[in-house]
């Protein structure tokens, strides 16, 4: 039976994380060290300190590794009240990608693995990155990856070229995607490998100029330029990128929507406040019809999303894989959202897109929420086949 209520130690713990974040994270948000390419390191190392502090870092990660490993559902509750400042997962150590990472790892890390890449993560000492999306290769269709791993009897050595590298300076855990060749040793095919950002032979060209900045060091270009890691760098099994990587998508896509359901919610409170204070044509501007109808969607839409997140949460509390799950959810929550973000933009008037009150760059980040995890339409032709496959 789906219950939602929300017990009280939850509903706790959530109210914690929402003070959190709105006294002690919001008042950066205008911090210079937010920049064009996100917020710096030094700040991300800033916030992270006051999480810790405040006891709440990484509350998401397994209970071995000093998390309280909150349910699916649970973490929709407290991940919706982090991303009340789009700095608040950055503090909280549950922004992707390191998020995703982190949970990943958690999976399929062996003891070593675990020690030297994924502890430091949890920690809050160092940040991640996931290396799949090439410019001539992989992206929605990660079939077509070309970033190469030749192993020469001893080692496999990594060429390509990948972009959209969320995080990549700085961060020191590197997932990289790479399709092993045929070889006359063993396995091949597409695989996940984990290394140092500081092992000769990858080389970030550039961090790219984007219309969002809520991520860490923004979205890199990187070459692999004879990348050569040893055996042991292999995560998990050759050949097995693909299931891995949805081992991973399925729960992340649904933490981006619960994240960005708490940006969203608090573009919404601006823009009800502002509709509620300002006047035109000689009564608040909500009182006119045509603003009060954009308040009332975004309560319909805010409200849905959240839902719908559950409900997805829900199966896979229940074991579910929640692949068709996550897939209805993230699309429909993505252009939701947006919708509620655009709307948002409209009722504050000229202001609405200036970097006055947060919901401009509310707005411009989460326009790219639409592309990551899977473009809507991806979800949609993957969610078209299986209704095709199996009619109802
Ligand atoms: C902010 C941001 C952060 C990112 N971070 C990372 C990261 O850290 N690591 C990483 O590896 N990647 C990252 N990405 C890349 C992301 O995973 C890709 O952008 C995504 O997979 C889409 O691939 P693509 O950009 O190559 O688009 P393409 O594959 O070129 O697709 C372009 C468009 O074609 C349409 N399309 C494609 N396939 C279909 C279909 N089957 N049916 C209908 N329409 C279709 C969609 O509208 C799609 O938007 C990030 C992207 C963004 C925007």
């Amino acid at each position: 039976m789906i219950d939602f209520e929300i017990p009280d130690e939850l509903a706790a713990l959530r109210d914690e994380v929402r003070a959190f974040v709105a006294d002690k994270v919001v008042p950066y948000e205008t911090d210079p060290r937010v920049t064009r390419h996100g917020p710096n390191e030094d700040l991300r190392t800033e916030l992270v300190g006051l999480a810790r502090d405040a006891g709440l870092l990484t509350f998401q990660a397994p209970r071995r590794l000093g998390g309280r490993e909150p349910s699916h559902v649970e973490q929709a509750v407290l991940f919706e009240a982090a991303g009340w400042s789009t700095l608040g997962p950055v503090a909280l150590n549950c922004a992707a990608p390191d998020e995703g990472n982190m949970f990943l790892l958690s999976k399929i890390a062996d003891p070593a693995q675990t020690e030297e890449f994924l502890v430091p993560v949890v920690e809050g000492r160092q940040r991640s990155v996931f290396a799949m999306t090439e410019p001539e290769g992989a992206g929605s269709d990660p079939n077509q990856l070309a970033t190469e791993a030749i192993f020469d009897g001893t080692d496999y050595v990594i060429n390509g070229r990948k972009w959209l590298i969320t995080g990549a300076r700085g961060a020191r855990t590197w997932i990289i995607m790479a399709r092993v060749a045929p070889n006359s040793s063993g396995a091949d095919g597409p695989t996940l490998f984990l290394c140092d950002g500081d092992t000769p032979g990858i080389e970030i060209e550039r961090i790219m100029d984007t219309m969002d900045r809520n991520y860490v060091e923004g979205h890199g270009v990187v070459v692999f330029n004879d990348l050569r890691l040893p055996a042991s760098a292999v995560l998990g099994e050759i050949g097995q990128a693909f299931r891995y990587a949805q081992l991973r998508l399925a729960p992340a896509r649904l933490t981006h929507c619960m994240r960005w359901l708490g940006a969203a919610s608090r573009a919404h409170a601006i823009a009800v406040e502002h509709a509620r204070t300002r006047t035109a044509f000689g009564k608040p501007l909500g009182e006119h019809q045509g603003v009060g109808f954009m308040i009332a969607d975004n309560e319909i839409a805010l409200q849905q999303c959240r839902l719908a997140i559950w409900w997805a949460c829900w199966t896979l509390d229940q074991g579910a894989k929640g692949r068709h799950e996550s897939s209805m959810v993230k699309s429909m929550v993505s252009e939701e959202l947006f919708k509620v973000a655009d709307r948002c933009v409209q009722i504050l008037g000229g202001i609405g897109i200036s970097d006055e009150t947060p919901v401009g760059a509310i707005f411009s980040d989460i326009r790219a929420f639409r592309l990551y995890d899977g473009p809507t339409e991806v979800h949609k032709y993957a969610i078209a086949r299986q209704a095709l496959r199996s009619p109802s």
